[in-house]
Parts: C-alpha cells; sequence; structure tokens
C-alpha cells in the first residue's frame, strides 16, 4: 500500500457512546501495522486547539476495547466553530508534524472537519460514534448495539416490577431526532406502544390502544417513547395525561439518561470499531479524504462527509408493522 503520511492524529468528539475505545485502539493499531506514527488528541476540538496530544503505540491501547466511553476524554468546542479556533488547531497540530486526522464522532464532528479540510485542505477521515445511529450512510454508528442491549435489559427488569404491580410505565429512551432505539427495544421488551419522532400516533389513539389492551387481559404495560417523539409532550405530561383519561392502572415512567450510553461495548460494536478504524486509517494512507466509514451490507463503505451529515437516518418501518402485530 503506498503512503506518503507518516503521522496521523486520533480524536473522539460530541457525545461518547460505546465502542469509541475500541475504534481508538483499531486507528492506534493499524497505524503501528503501517509504520505510521500515531497522536492522540484529548477532548476533541477543543484539546486539538491547546496542543493536547500524546503520542501512542500499539502497546499504549492494550486493555481498552472492553471498555464504555473514551481514554481520550471527549468534549465540545465553541472555539472550533470560529475561524481563529481552527486556525489555532491546525498551528498545533503543524507542530507536532500530524498530516491526516481521524475523527470518532457524530455529525456535528463531521461539519467541523469537513470545515477544517475545506479551510487547510488537511486531509480528514470520519467513524461515526454515536450511540442514536442518526447518521445517513451506516447502518450502524459505533455504540448504538451496544446501547440496544441496555436499554433492553433495563426494559426487562422494569417489565417484572410493571407485571407485579399492574403497572402501566412509560420508558423514555434517547432518540431526539430518530426513533432507531425506541423501536428496536420497544419490538425486543414487547412495549405496548411505541412513540418516535418519525411518527405522531397522537394522545387519544394511545389511551385507545392502552384500552384495548387491559380489554384483552393485560394487566401490565410498557409504552416506550422516544425523546423526540411528535405527541410533543414530556414522559411526565403523558403520564398525567394517561391518569386523568384511564381508570384502573397505576402509572409510572421511568427515564433511562444516560446510563444508556455507558457500559462495555458489544461484540457487534468491538468487531465494527475494528474494522471502521482499519478502513480509516487504510483510506487515509490510499489518499482519500473528507469520507465516513460506515457499514452496508455488511461491507465497510465510505460516504462523503456532505452527505453523511446531510442524508436522513431512516427507520425501518417494517418494524412498526411488526410491533402492531406483536402488541395485539
Ligand atoms: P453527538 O451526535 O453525540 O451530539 P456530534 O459530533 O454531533 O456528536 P456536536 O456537539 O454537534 O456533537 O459537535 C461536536 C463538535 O464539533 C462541536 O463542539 C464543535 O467543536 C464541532 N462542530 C460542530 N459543528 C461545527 C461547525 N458548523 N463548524 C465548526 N465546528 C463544528
Amino acid at each position: 500500500m503506498s503512503n506518503s503520511i507518516q503521522k496521523i492524529g486520533v480524536m473522539t468528539s460530541g457525545g461518547d457512546s460505546p465502542g469509541m475505545n475500541a475504534a481508538i485502539r483499531s486507528v492506534v493499531r493499524t497505524c503501528a501495522y503501517h509504520n505510521i506514527e500515531c497522536y492522540g488528541i484529548y477532548r476533541g476540538y477543543e484539546g486539538m486547539i491547546e496542543g493536547d496530544f500524546i503520542e501512542m503505540n500499539a502497546r499504549s491501547v492494550k486493555g481498552i476495547i472492553n471498555k464504555g466511553g473514551t481514554i481520550l476524554k471527549t468534549a465540545r468546542s465553541k472555539e472550533f466553530r470560529t475561524k481563529e479556533g481552527r486556525a489555532k488547531a491546525y498551528k498545533q497540530l503543524q507542530n507536532k508534524g500530524i498530516e491526516a486526522l481521524v475523527v470518532i464522532g457524530g455529525d456535528g464532528s463531521f461539519t467541523g472537519a469537513m470545515i477544517f479540510n475545506q479551510e487547510f485542505n488537511f486531509p480528514v477521515m470520519g467513524i461515526p460514534g454515536t450511540i442514536d445511529n442518526d447518521i445517513y450512510g451506516t447502518t450502524h454508528t459505533l455504540g448504538y448495539d451496544t446501547a440496544l442491549n441496555t436499554v433492553v435489559e433495563a426494559i426487562d427488569k422494569i417489565r417484572d416490577t410493571a407485571s407485579s404491580h399492574n403497572r402501566l410505565f412509560f420508558v423514555e429512551v434517547m432518540g431526539r431526532d430518530v426513533g432507531h432505539i425506541a423501536l428496536n427495544v420497544g419490538v425486543a421488551g414487547g412495549a405496548e406502544e411505541i412513540l418516535i419522532p418519525e411518527e405522531d400516533l397522537g394522545l387519544d389513539r394511545l389511551v385507545e390502544s392502552l384500552r384495548r389492551s387491559k380489554k384483552s387481559g393485560k394487566s401490565s404495560s410498557i409504552v416506550v417513547v422516544a425523546e423526540g417523539d411528535k405527541i410533543g409532550k414530556s414522559v411526565f405530561e403523558l403520564k398525567d395525561y394517561v391518569d386523568q383519561n384511564m381508570e384502573g392502572y397505576d402509572v409510572r415512567v421511568s427515564v433511562l439518561g444516560h446510563m444508556q450510553r455507558g457500559g462495555s461495548p458489544s461484540c457487534f460494536d468491538r468487531v465494527l470499531a475494528s474494522r471502521m478504524g482499519v478502513k480509516a486509517v487504510e483510506s487515509i494512507m490510499e489518499g482519500t479524504s473528507n469520507y465516513m466509514v460506515g457499514l452496508k451490507n455488511d461491507i465497510i463503505e465510505l460516504t462523503p462527509f456532505d452527505q453523511a451529515i446531510k442524508g436522513q437516518s431512516k427507520i425501518n418501518m417494517e418494524l412498526l408493522r411488526v410491533s402492531d402485530i406483536m402488541s395485539i
């Protein structure tokens, strides 16, 4: 493989997700394999502006493939949104002799990378790391699979208490713009209803559906609610509405929150991270820049940053129908 790049920087940026460490490990080890020096950049663009770099070798990333979070830390940087901030970051990279970057993050991080590339003609590649799975160009982002498993485990536990007390639980899960997590965990956790940003079920239909379930002999129910569901009420307002309009249920709310981002990455995420890291580094070596690596039909493929950022990650509508049938 021909290559003129001698030093590559790697960072994690935006929200953390399980599998980021596995991706860092993969980038560092792929660099070592090809005799490229690798620098870790702490705290995303913030650390890049400050020159907070650490030289990494194959041994620096031992024992992290199974760890959640990110050893390089992550941050959101206001300063990088300014031309001056990006110029400072460029200078720091130049001082260190870093010639290309691998950015592990979400669409905001890729937007920053793309602008940086346009301004300084600096080679950049992206690895999608976010539990929301809201990025176009990959069927799975890093951390999504782990988050699904974490949430299903939580729902199973909530179900135990729901059925013991004849309770109706509204379980809020992450997903401000897309309902991937809600839809999948709803089906896997046997939810009565799944409320997602892509669909507006409406309060009346929700209550009607819960009444139907009760009539059919169900003594407890779980409704999975994505943060950004279209009914537009918070889970607590949903609880109040159902309390007022439906008798016979003890209604409770569980907001799963940040625990969804943590934990040891699943086998799937570890393998995906390893594959994506290799592809990102080897693409840089081939002279490719401004692309995100992604998974399509079990093949690691590249999508231009602008498409990955602007394109919409679509939910699987078939799952909605499956959910309807399963919750009869
Ligand atoms: P998540 O999906 O977890 O939120 P993200 O990568 O989308 O991850 P953001 O906070 O949107 O997270 O972006 C991360 C960082 O990328 C920002 O803090 C900022 O430094 C940089 N960034 C985002 N948008 C831009 C932009 N338009 N111009 C320059 N930099 C940007």
